[in-house]
C-alpha cells in the first residue's frame, strides 16, 4: 500500500467513526421519553427534571452536563476525589438521599 492510500484509508476510517458516534448520540438534543434523562425543556425542581442514570436532578447533573461543574466549585460544593458535587457524592456520604420531586397531579 502506498503512503497516500494509507492516508486515504485513515480519513475514511475517521469519517466512519465520526458518523457512527453521531448516530449513536442521536441528532436531537431532546432525548426520547424513557431514556432516563430529562428533556432540556424540563423545569428545574420538577419531577421531569431528573437524571435516572445518576439519581440527581438533571439540571444539577454534572456527569450529564460538565458545564455545571464550575458553579459547584465556586460554591465549594465539590468533591475532588470523586469528581462530583459533595452534595451528590454518595461515596463520601453513604446516607445521602436525593429525593426526586413529586409528580404534579393533573399533568401540566
Ligand atoms: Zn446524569
Ligand atoms: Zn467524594
Amino acid at each position: 500500500m502506498s503512503r497516500s492510500s494509507i492516508r486515504l484509508a485513515a480519513a475514511v476510517l475517521v469519517s466512519l467513526v465520526v458518523s457512527f458516534s453521531f448516530v449513536a448520540c442521536g441528532s436531537s438534543s431532546d432525548p426520547p421519553a424513557g431514556s432516563g434523562h430529562a428533556s432540556s425543556s424540563a423545569q428545574p425542581g420538577t419531577y421531569e427534571d431528573w437524571c435516572d442514570e445518576h439519581g440527581v436532578p438533571e439540571s444539577q447533573c454534572t456527569r450529564c452536563n460538565a458545564a455545571l461543574i464550575p458553579a459547584f466549585k465556586a460554591t465549594h460544593d465539590w468533591c475532588d476525589e470523586h469528581g462530583l458535587p459533595e452534595s451528590q457524592c454518595r461515596a463520601c456520604n453513604p446516607n445521602l438521599q436525593i429525593a426526586r420531586p413529586a409528580k404534579r397531579a393533573g399533568g401540566r
